[in-house]
């Protein structure tokens, strides 16, 4: 199965993607944690990324399409991924639509995670204060989502229009949320 989690910046994509990706037994793949790890081992992906991404800002698409079609062609991604930060624009979205038909798959179920944007800077500037991560200074999180809003919400309309789309409001406890999820995705 594969399953894209859509929703801005502290909508609890991470959290509720990797528990969801245990129940069913896929790998979850992110590509800010991908990105962040190649910022901290100082590799040439992450030499491009970290400038943009200490602003809030996007790494180019071809970056991003390079990981993406790297991580969707990897053996353990045979049975189904979770996709965690991506697709983010529509040319990535495409680029994930490519790589799963050239494998006879397609994407399943896209869930948009809704929080409303006072809960989503709430939360992004408790984990700041919590983790210390670079992009959440108050700019960088007004600039994600922002960024959220212009690039990667036309998301939803793609995928609403295919029936893909899965809508679960995002308050409330982690188990009431995994709940929710569960019950939209009938598993
Ligand atoms: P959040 O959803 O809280 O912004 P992520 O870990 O998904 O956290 O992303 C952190 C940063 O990594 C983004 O602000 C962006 O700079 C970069 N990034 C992650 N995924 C993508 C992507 N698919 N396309 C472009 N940039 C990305």
């Amino acid at each position: 199965m594969d399953i894209v989690l859509l929703g801005p910046p502290g909508s609890g994509k991470g959290t509720q993607g990797a528990l969801l990706a245990d129940r069913i037994g896929i790998p979850r793949v992110s590509t800010g944690d991908l990105l962040r790890s190649a910022v901290s081992r100082g590799t040439a992906l992450g030499r491009r990324a970290q400038s943009c991404m200490d602003q809030g800002l996007l790494v180019p698409d071809d970056v991003i399409i390079g990981l993406i079609e790297e991580v969707l062609g990897l053996a353990e991604a045979a049975n189904g991924v979770m996709m965690d930060g991506f697709p983010r624009t529509l040319a990535q979205a495409e680029a994930v639509d490519r790589a799963l038909e050239a494998q006879g798959r397609r994407v399943d179920h896209v869930l948009n995670i809704d929080v409303p944007d006072r809960e989503l800077f709430r939360r992004l500037s408790g984990r700041a204060r919590e983790q210390g991560r670079s992009d959440d200074t108050p700019e960088a999180i007004r600039k994600r989502l922002a960024v959220y809003g212009e690039q990667t919400a036309p998301l939803v309309q793609y995928y609403g229009d295919r029936g893909v789309l899965r809508e679960v409001r995002g308050t409330g406890n982690i188990d009431t949320i995994a709940a929710r999820i569960a019950a939209v995705l009938g598993i």
